[in-house]
C-alpha cells in the first residue's frame, strides 16, 4: 500500500471524509476562518462535487439542468486539498485512514483531526428481484437515469401494438412515501403527463403510477394533516397510493404486494429510507445499534476529542428534544457543519467548544409544477403557495451565488419555453453504436 504524500505536517492536518452537505460546508467554513498556518485541510470523496439533493426531483423532471445543482469541490475549496477516492477504513487509534482512489493503489493518509461525513445509503430489504430491477433516488446519476428512463418508456409504449408490453412500459412503482419518493414520483408523473402531448397514441389513462408505503401515512415531515392532503392530491391526479402495504417480490419485473395485488412494471424506484454509510463499520469509532457514529452535543465522537461527526452518518443528540437524536436531513446537516467547523477552530485555538442546538423548522415539498405542501414554523400551506415557498426556500439554500443564478436562469427559461422531454437514454451506453458497427464490419 502506498503512503499518501500528506500536506506539510508542521501544521495540524484535518481530514474530512465525504464532501457532501456536512463535508463541504465544514471545509468552506474552515477555509474562511483559519489562517494559512493554523491547519491544512483534505476532503476525500469519490465525487468531485457536492450534490444539492433537494433539487434532484426537479432534475429528474427536467426543470433544472443536472450540472446546476452540484457544486464543484475544487472550485469552491481553493484552500483545501480535494482527493477523489473512497475511504475504506479509519484507524483512529493510529490517526490513519485508508483511501481507495478511482485508479491506482490504496493510500494511507494520516491526520490530526478527523471529520466523519460520509452520509447515508439506501436502506434496502432482501426482497426477491429488488436488487436486479430496482433503483434508488439519492444521487445525480439516478435522477438523470430516471428522467431518461421514464421518457424512454413513453417512447417504447408509443411504438408498440403489443398491449402487454405497453402496459408494462407505462407502469411506474415507487416504494417509500418519504420526501425522496413522493417528490420524485410527483415530479416525474407531472413530466410524463406533459410529455404525452407528443405521443398522440397514448393518453393519461394508459399510465399507471403506484406509490407503496408500509405505514399508514406519507410525508411524516409535514405532519398528519398535510400528509393526508398529499395522499388526496396524488389520488386526485390518478396516482394509486397504497398505504399499509409492502412490496414482497419484483422477480422478472412482476410486482407482488402483500395486499394480494400483482402486476408487471417497467420501473421500480426504491425510496424506503436510508441507513448510515457502511463505512462506519470499518472504523474503530463507537457505533449505536443502527450503525451511526455516536456523537456528543459538541459534535465530537464519543470518547475521542479529536474526531468529529455530523449529518446522516452520526447519532447527534437533539438538545431541543431530550433523549432523541437529530433526524437525517439537510436542515440539520448544514447547521451541524457550521457548529462543527467552529468547534474545530475553538479546539485549535484552545477555546471552549459550544453545543449544537437547533429546533426543527419544518418542511416543504414540491408535488410537481405549481403544486406543493409545506409545514414551516407551525404554518401549513398547500398548492401554489407551498410550491412557491419550496422554490424560494431552496433557492436561498442552494450553495454559492453562481448556482443560484443558474437555477433562476433554468426556471426563467422554463417560463417562456416548454421543458425538453426528450429521452437521452443512449448516453448511458455511448459505445453501443460503435460496437454494433465494428461487429458488422468484422462479420462482413
Ligand atoms: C432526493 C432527496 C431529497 C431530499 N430533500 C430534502 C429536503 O427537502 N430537506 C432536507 O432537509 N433534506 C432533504 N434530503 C436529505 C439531505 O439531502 C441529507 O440529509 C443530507 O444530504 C445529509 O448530509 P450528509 O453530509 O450527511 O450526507 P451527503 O450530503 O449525502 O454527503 C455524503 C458524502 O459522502 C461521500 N461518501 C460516501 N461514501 C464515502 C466514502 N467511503 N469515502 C468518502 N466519501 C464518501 C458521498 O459521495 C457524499 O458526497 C433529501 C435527500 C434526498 C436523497
Amino acid at each position: 500500500m502506498a503512503t499518501s504524500p500528506n500536506p506539510s505536517r508542521t501544521t495540524p492536518h484535518i481530514l474530512i471524509v465525504g464532501g457532501g452537505y456536512v463535508g463541504m460546508y465544514t471545509a468552506l467554513r474552515l477555509q474562511r476562518r483559519l489562517r494559512s498556518n493554523e491547519a491544512t485541510i483534505t476532503v476525500v470523496d469519490p465525487q468531485s462535487f457536492m450534490t444539492y439533493q433537494p433539487f434532484l426531483p426537479e432534475v429528474a423532471a427536467g426543470h433544472l439542468e443536472a450540472r446546476h445543482v452540484v457544486v464543484p469541490l475544487r472550485r469552491v475549496l481553493p484552500k483545501a486539498r480535494v482527493l477523489n477516492g473512497r475511504v475504506v477504513s479509519v484507524d483512529h487509534a493510529h490517526h490513519v485512514a485508508t483511501v481507495r482512489p478511482a485508479s491506482g493503489p490504496a493510500t494511507e493518509i494520516s491526520y490530526d483531526y478527523l471529520v466523519m461525513a460520509p452520509g447515508s445509503v439506501s436502506r434496502t430489504l432482501p426482497i426477491p428481484g429488488l436488487a436486479e430491477h430496482g433503483i434508488g433516488f439519492k444521487n445525480i446519476a439516478e435522477a438523470i437515469h430516471l428522467r431518461n428512463h421514464v421518457l424512454g418508456r413513453l417512447d417504447a409504449a408509443a411504438s408498440t401494438d403489443d398491449e402487454a408490453v405497453r402496459r408494462r412500459a407505462l407502469t411506474f412503482v415507487f416504494v417509500g412515501g418519504g420526501f425522496a419518493g413522493v417528490e420524485a414520483l410527483a415530479e416525474l408523473e407531472d413530466m410524463a403527463r406533459g410529455a404525452l402531448k407528443y405521443h398522440p397514441e397514448l393518453g393519461p389513462q394508459d399510465m399507471r403510477w403506484v406509490l407503496v408505503e408500509a405505514s399508514d401515512r406519507i410525508l411524516p415531515e409535514v405532519g398528519d394533516r398535510m400528509g393526508r392532503y398529499t395522499v388526496e392530491e396524488l389520488r386526485r391526479r390518478g396516482i394509486d397510493v397504497r398505504l399499509n402495504t409492502r412490496l414482497t417480490s419484483a422477480v422478472d419485473r412482476r410486482i407482488v404486494l402483500d395486499d394480494g395485488t400483482e402486476f408487471e412494471a417497467g420501473t421500480l424506484v426504491w425510496t424506503a429510507g436510508v441507513k448510515p454509510n457502511p463505512l462506519n463499520r470499518s472504523t474503530d469509532l463507537p457505533l449505536d445499534r443502527q450503525g451511526r457514529i455516536v456523537a456528543t452535543e459538541y459534535l465530537t465522537v464519543e470518547g475521542a476529542d479529536d474526531a468529529f461527526v455530523a449529518g446522516d452518518c452520526g447519532a447527534v443528540p437533539d438538545l431541543t428534544r431530550p433523549g432523541e437524536y437529530c433526524a437525517p436531513n439537510a436542515q440539520h446537516a448544514v447547521r451541524q457543519a457550521k457548529r462543527l467547523a467552529d468547534n474545530i477552530v475553538a479546539t485549535l485555538r484552545g477555546k471552549e467548544r459550544k453545543a449544537y442546538r437547533h429546533s426543527y423548522a419544518g418542511s416543504v415539498a414540491s408535488l410537481g409544477l405549481y403544486r406543493g405542501v409545506a409545514h414551516v414554523y407551525g404554518v401549513k400551506l398547500r398548492g401554489f403557495a407551498a410550491w412557491f415557498m419550496h422554490r424560494t426556500y431552496h433557492l436561498s439554500r442552494v450553495p454559492t451565488v453562481n448556482r443560484k443564478v443558474r437555477v433562476v436562469a433554468d426556471w426563467t427559461l422554463a417560463l417562456f419555453f416548454r421543458r425538453e422531454t426528450v429521452a437521452l437514454g443512449g448516453i448511458e451506453r455511448p459505445r453501443a453504436e460503435f460496437e454494433l458497427a465494428s461487429g458488422q464490419d468484422r462479420a462482413a
